[in-house]
């Protein structure tokens, strides 16, 4: 079985979230079991910054390695792609940002046939890379190299679709009424609708996200594309690459830990970190953290109209995040006004996210929707209790502990309002206070697996089931 992983964002070479993670990640896991992978992605600035050894493979591809062996592709392209960000600047996204991946969409086709990877799947990942299987069934239909070639699209975050002015439509080269139809929406082109209709299956990145998904309240407006695949969508929990992500081996963190021995070890962390962000070195106080995109879906919302009562409770939080300038303007703001309860660090900051996720106790993530969420598995897999809004990944990752469930991992609250939220953190701190129940909790937290490994075996039983389609 080979397959191509299609990807704006892959781990190490480009990150601005959790696409980037599993798209380093999830490679390696199939590699394991059999599967031989290649990974294609845009050669943007950051990827000759990262240091790898590079090799050239035509005038306008590179190559390197992942893990073991796998093979990784850049499409090279100055004018779109030697650029600071990935998406976007302060003045919002490229205006260019449609023809930039349709570049990309349109070479990642003709480099296969130059290097003779011959794929039984293109798995495509998101808006960016939704051209490939529109561009497979029209521009490529008699082409006899991927008569046998499947395409799965997977939907990291339905948020972000690739919306265009219609006028841009011709751009996309592709000209059959049912393409036309595909890229509809709302007077707009969109790229991911498009993708959807025309691969051959849709998976996205938790059970819970793939059922919301298809309701008109988390459908963003593709409900009905998605509700009426003759196929379903299958939602698969995404994994942790424990190279990456293991309080046991992590060098970014001052003390090591495991699920079997963790208490002063999280302490020597907790201390480190407050030293850090200048914070009172101080045991007793629940220290939250906050490690991500500063966007309205990660419940910042929450967090800043309830802040002054949240200090009351005597608490620590800390931010690490970048994005939207109003949260960032909020959190600054905040901080300067409870120097001793909040920091905040606006910055994509690698080591000083790890040293958050090991040093805190306790893990803000109030989305107010969450397709998968990997930062609350990182939390907990480094023994920091999540506080998280019942929805998509974080409904299927953390479980309520209290009273009753003593096996559970993590808060969760389901009335998303900031009454909800307060209580939900009110019940957290008690829980806290409560040294032996938090051990226990802690506990739990530790020794959940996300490894990659079962979620590796049911894409390769999606591969299979596609390719016999
Ligand atoms: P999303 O994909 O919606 O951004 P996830 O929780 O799935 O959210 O993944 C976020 C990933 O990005 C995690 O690995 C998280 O640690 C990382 N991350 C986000 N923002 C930052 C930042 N400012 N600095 C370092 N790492 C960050």
């Amino acid at each position: 079985m080979k397959v191509v992983f299609c990807a704006s964002e892959v781990f190490p070479f480009a990150k601005t979230g959790g696409l980037a993670d599993v798209c380093g990640s999830l490679p390696i896991a199939l590699k394991k079991i059999g599967i031989e992978v290649a990974i294609v992605l845009p050669g943007y600035r950051c990827v000759g910054q990262a240091g790898c050894a590079m090799e050239q493979v035509t005038e306008i591809v590179s190559r390197t390695k992942l893990g073991r062996n796998i093979q990784v592709y850049f499409i090279e392209h100055e004018q779109y792609f030697d650029r600071e960000d990935l998406y976007g600047d302060a003045a919002g996204d490229y205006p260019d940002n449609i023809e930039r991946f349709g570049f990309y969409c349109d070479q990642v086709l003709q480099l296969l046939k130059q290097i003779d990877f011959q794929p039984d799947i293109v798995h495509c990942h998101d808006w960016q890379t939704a051209l490939i299987p529109v561009y497979m069934k029209e521009k490529y239909k008699d082409d006899a190299f991927y008569a046998q070639t499947k395409t799965v699209m997977t939907i990291h975050n339905l948020a972000f679709q690739g919306a265009f002015p219609k006028e841009q439509y011709p751009k996309l080269g592709v000209e059959s009424s049912f393409a036309a139809q595909s890229f509809e929406f709302y007077d707009q082109v969109n790229l991911l609708k498009a993708g959807i209709t025309y691969s051959d299956k849709v998976t996205t990145v938790s059970p819970q996200y793939a059922q919301e998904i298809q309701t008109k309240q988390f459908g963003c407006g593709l409900e009905g594309v998605l509700s009426e695949r003759y196929d379903g969508v299958i939602g698969i929990l995404n994994g942790l690459d424990h190279d990456v992500w293991n309080p046991r081996t992590d060098s970014f963190i001052a003390a090591k830990y495991s699920a079997d021995d963790f208490s002063d070890a999280k302490l020597t962390n907790k201390m480190q970190l407050q030293k850090e962000l200048y914070l009172d070195a101080r045991d007793d106080v629940p220290l939250f953290g906050f490690v991500g995109r500063l966007s309205h879906q990660k419940g910042l919302d929450l967090v800043i109209d309830t802040i002054k009562d949240l200090v009351k409770m005597d608490v620590q939080m800390v931010f690490l995040g970048l994005g939207n300038g109003h949260y960032q303007e909020k959190l600054k703001q905040a901080a300067a006004l409870y120097s001793e309860n909040i920091a905040v660090r606006f910055d994509f900051n690698e080591p000083l996210g790890h040293q958050i996720y090991a040093g805190s106790d306790l893990f803000l993530m109030p989305s107010q929707f969450e397709p998968c969420g990997l930062s609350q598995m990182i939390s907990l897999y480094y023994g920091t209790i999540p506080v998280v809004f019942k929805t998509g990944g974080l409904a299927d990752t953390v479980k309520p502990f209290g009273l009753l469930n003593k096996d559970g991992n993590g808060f969760v609250f389901t009335d998303y309002s900031n009454a909800g939220f307060l209580k939900i953190v009110q019940k957290a701190v008690k829980v806290f206070s409560n040294d032996k129940e938090f051990h226990r909790l802690r506990g739990n937290a530790l020794r959940r697996d996300f490894s990659w490994e079962k979620s590796a075996r049911v894409y390769q039983e999606v591969y299979n089931n596609v390719k016999k389609q």
